[in-house]
């Protein structure tokens, strides 16, 4: 059930969906679990950074569906690290094997000679792109709206590898208009998203990054506090609070109809607000509440 915020702003829980495989990937990875199960595979392989949202859900499915589970880790130096990063110490918790590799590496990991050589190293295994976006992913993520969620005119969410806004996209109605807001700097988005979305009923909202992935300043993370205290809804600091931030500084700048309805997707995340915390701590900064 969406949570009101506002007259004119409603919230989508799907933080609620799963406390570890959480929100929208849950959604990316129903239908890959499903698939992998029927094609027989025993080991799902993916690829993340060192606080990623999905190495953990992966880490839980594999825990939760019995799969091996192995996860390629952006940067060497993180080998000896894994106990003092809270989403690599669970991922490892839940079994998953961790594999680190030097950034340019990471690179390449969506080319075929690399995957087969992990095909060489590890064995048979169904191959999850970094964040799980793909074709599964996105029919996924066209289950997020419902028939109830029609009258609404626009349809808020974070963006990081574009395939919850694709799946977004393509159950929206004809009346609908689509908000993206990257989490990250970088005009690849656009291309990505067109190529799973089947309509043009989107744009995406480039002024709220922060200065990029997993970047935050001290208004982030009063934004964050506050909107706790006020609504006792958790954002994390990657992807729902900069999205949120930017969905209400929009309705105050009147960048909506007056009389538009608003549905804001609560995308989930929070597994990673322990692992920003360390890092704020590190700078001195306030944490998250
Ligand atoms: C992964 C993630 C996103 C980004 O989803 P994409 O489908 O990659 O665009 C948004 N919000 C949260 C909480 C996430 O974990």
């Amino acid at each position: 059930m969406n949570i009101k915020i506002r007259d004119d702003l409603w919230l989508k829980p799907e933080y609620l969906n799963h406390k570890i495989i959480s929100g929208n990937k849950l959604r990316k990875l129903k239908l890959n679990i499903a698939k992998s199960k029927t094609m027989g595979y025993h080991s799902l392989l993916t690829f993340g950074g060192a606080f990623s949202n999905h190495i953990a859900a992966v880490a839980q499915v594999g825990k939760d569906y019995g799969f091996n589970t192995i996860g390629i880790i952006r940067g060497e130096e993180l080998r000896f690290k894994i106990n003092e990063n809270p989403t690599l110490k669970f991922a490892a918790s839940c079994g998953m094997r961790l594999n680190f590799v030097s950034r340019e590496s990471f690179r390449d990991k969506s080319s075929e000679a690399f995957l087969q050589k992990l095909k060489d190293e590890f064995g048979p295994f169904y191959h999850l792109p970094e964040g799980g976006t793909n074709d599964l992913a996105v029919k996924g993520c066209e289950e997020i709206l419902t028939a109830k969620d029609a009258n609404f005119d626009y349809i808020c969410c974070p963006v990081g590898t574009g395939g919850t806004i694709a799946g977004l996209i393509n159950s929206s109605k004809p009346h609908q208009k689509i908000l993206g807001f990257p989490a990250l700097k970088g005009d690849f988005l656009k291309t990505d998203i067109a190529k799973f979305a089947k309509k043009n009923n989107w744009i995406l909202v480039n002024d709220y990054h922060f200065g990029g992935y997993a970047k935050i300043n001290m208004e982030l993370i009063s934004f964050i506090n506050r909107f706790k205290a006020e609504y006792n809804i958790q954002l994390d600091p990657i992807y729902t609070a900069k999205m949120m931030y930017g969905v209400l500084d929009m309705i105050h700048n009147e960048k909506f109809p007056s009389d538009a309805r608003i549905l804001a997707i609560h995308t989930g995340g929070l597994q990673g607000i322990q692992g920003m915390n360390m890092r704020l701590q590190e700078m001195n900064l306030p944490l998250i509440q």
